[in-house]
């Protein structure tokens, strides 16, 4: 197979939902699919359960899972689908949101009676911003549910999107009879059986048949026809290009646990969904099929066994073939690298692989080398952009409370940011260390991690900070930025990029302080070129 085939054959994406949605039950039928797991459990869910946020043991084990689950990878009918696993715990949205720099598109999961939840809005906007292209699964079937129209419209209003439905259901709950798939034209009866693997559909591409009638029976036969006149008339044609330009996104029902309608979507998702595509870098965009390997690390998991220091930096290949002892450009650090076990993810299993192709996700051995956001190339100086870092919300000063265990500190504190865990701000009044996180729960890991991994140890001090925002004058020089900076110099940090930012106190006064200087900008996100 060469080189253009291998991209063309290669989809990858992330699903991602609220909580509960069926993102682990979904990803495990996808995988009996593939024929990439024998039986249904055998995916484990990486979800931190509510009662467990403070059990510690609870979150090193979910770090274990969470490594063997990053990737999934399996063949279906040709294509190498690569599943990039996105945490759903809204602590950890960080990873989720730098995940989704790595996908080509995205399924989203709801809940048929939960409807549209607050993550699913979150992680949708940012997939949003980004057109990346996307298939909403609305899950539960079996289950009473919301009515199908309504949960259509939340998610035109709720989510921003222009959905089409490409497949509808028959009845639900304890009516549930099965589904009309539009894309394919045919009806799926559900039997309810959830080890089916695979089911039985009856070609009907013309509904107003009576023959319609003798399946369903009289009365779901005519509210069938009824909802898919409606769903012509309310609805566009499924367009492949507005899809893929992330301007309309197809609908699909089903039930995951039943493994019911699991199959139309995989089916139509290897066939509309993109293969790797071009990805913009500061200095140009990089297609694919360029022959030259550049790629980005997205994802650093660190120190999975106590007793060696070991990383794995996950690296997303954008164009080339990535090689086995290859040297390549460490563009930050402008130093050559080799790697001579570049791990590639297959099911639940890692392995050494010699040749990569776009698409595809290395795990790389790192002893300190890697950020999230490091580009490879092989030695043009090129720069991904894409990883942005949000907005912390929860901020605390942090203090050494071992004072002969001060390097272990910074350097564990320098590692946990590198991985992404949280941000580091040093205050311009006092050179004081501030870390904010998304999430409450960062602190209590970074703790944990600290002494563990580390052998130091840490204490927090209240820091009442609403929000941080990246600052950006107009012109540096003006006499506005600096009585901004004057002014308000007790509010001011460096991050560790050395960029300015502002940590306001309240909404009120970010509001107040973006009105008094409105040549100076604040952004919610670090990336804002
Ligand atoms: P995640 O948090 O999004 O990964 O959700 P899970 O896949 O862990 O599913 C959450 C719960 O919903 C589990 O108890 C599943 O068994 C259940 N579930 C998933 N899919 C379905 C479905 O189609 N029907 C019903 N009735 N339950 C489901």
């Amino acid at each position: 197979m060469n080189f253009k085939e291998q991209i063309q054959k290669r989809r990858t994406f992330g699903i991602i939902s609220h909580p509960d949605a069926g993102k682990t039950t979904l990803t495990e039928k996808l995988l009996l699919f593939g024929g990439a797991i024998q039986e249904a459990g055998a995916v484990k869910n990486n979800k931190i359960k509510k009662s467990a946020t403070s059990d510690f043991m609870e979150i090193e084990r979910q770090r274990g899972i969470s490594v063997a689950t990053s990737v999934l990878a399996f063949i279906y009918k040709d294509k190498k689908i690569n599943i990039l696993d996105t945490p759903g715990h809204k602590d950890f949205a960080e990873d989720t949101f730098r995940t989704l720099t790595a996908v080509d598109s995205v399924i989203v999961v709801v809940d048929v009676a939960k409807g549209v939840e607050e993550q699913t809005e979150k992680l949708v906007e940012v997939c949003r911003m980004r057109n990346i292209p996307m298939i909403v699964f609305i899950n539960k079937l079996d289950r009473e549910g919301k009515d199908e129209f309504d949960l259509l419209d939340e998610l035109e209003q709720k989510l921003g999107l222009s959905v089409t439905p490409l497949s509808f259901p028959i009845g639900m709950g304890y009516d549930f009879k099965g589904i009309y798939n539009i894309y394919e034209k045919n009806i799926n009866l559900f039997s309810g059986d959830s080890k089916k693997n695979i089911e039985e559909t009856i070609a009907f591409d013309d509904v107003s048949s009576p023959e319609l009638e003798n399946i369903i029976g009289n009365k779901a036969a005519e509210t069938l026809r009824d909802n898919l006149e409606l769903v012509n008339g309310v609805y566009p044609d499924f367009d492949k290009e507005s899809y893929l330009k992330g301007a309309q996104q197809p609908v699909f029902f089903g039930s995951a646990l039943n493994n019911f309608g699991v199959r139309e979507l995989l089916d139509c998702f290897i066939e509309i969904a993109p293969a790797p595509r071009a990805k913009k870098a500061e200095e140009r965009v990089v297609e694919a099929s360029e022959k030259d390997m550049t790629g980005f690390v997205f994802k650093i998991h660190a120190n999975m066994d106590p007793k060696h220091r070991d990383r794995l930096a996950f690296v997303k290949i954008v164009s080339g073939t990535f090689e086995r002892n290859k040297p390549y450009l460490h563009v930050r650090q402008n130093k050559n690298l080799k790697f001579s076990s570049p791990n590639a993810f297959f099911a639940e299993k890692k392995e050494i692989v010699d040749i990569s192709y776009p698409g595809d996700i290395v795990g790389l051995h790192d002893t300190g080398n890697f950020k999230i956001g490091d580009t490879l190339t092989e030695g043009e100086e090129l720069h991904y952009k894409g990883i942005p870092s949000f907005s912390p919300e929860h901020f605390r000063y942090i203090n050494n409370a071992d004072p002969m265990k001060s390097k272990q500190l910074y350097k564990g504190i320098d590692q946990l940011m590198d991985e992404g865990v949280a941000q580091l701000f040093t205050l311009e009044m006092n050179g004081r260390k501030v870390i904010g996180t998304v999430g409450a729960l960062q602190f209590e890991v970074i703790q944990y991690r600290l002494e563990h991994e580390y052998g130091a140890k840490c204490s927090y001090e209240n820091f009442p900070v609403h929000k941080a925002c990246w600052i950006e004058p107009e012109d540096p020089k003006n006499e506005e930025f600096k009585e901004f900076k004057r002014v308000k110099q007790k509010f001011l940090a460096k991050d560790k990029k050395d960029q300015l930012v502002f940590l306001a106190d309240s909404q009120f006064s970010l509001q107040m302080t973006q009105q008094k200087y409105p040549t100076v900008k604040f952004h919610f996100v670090s990336e804002f070129d």
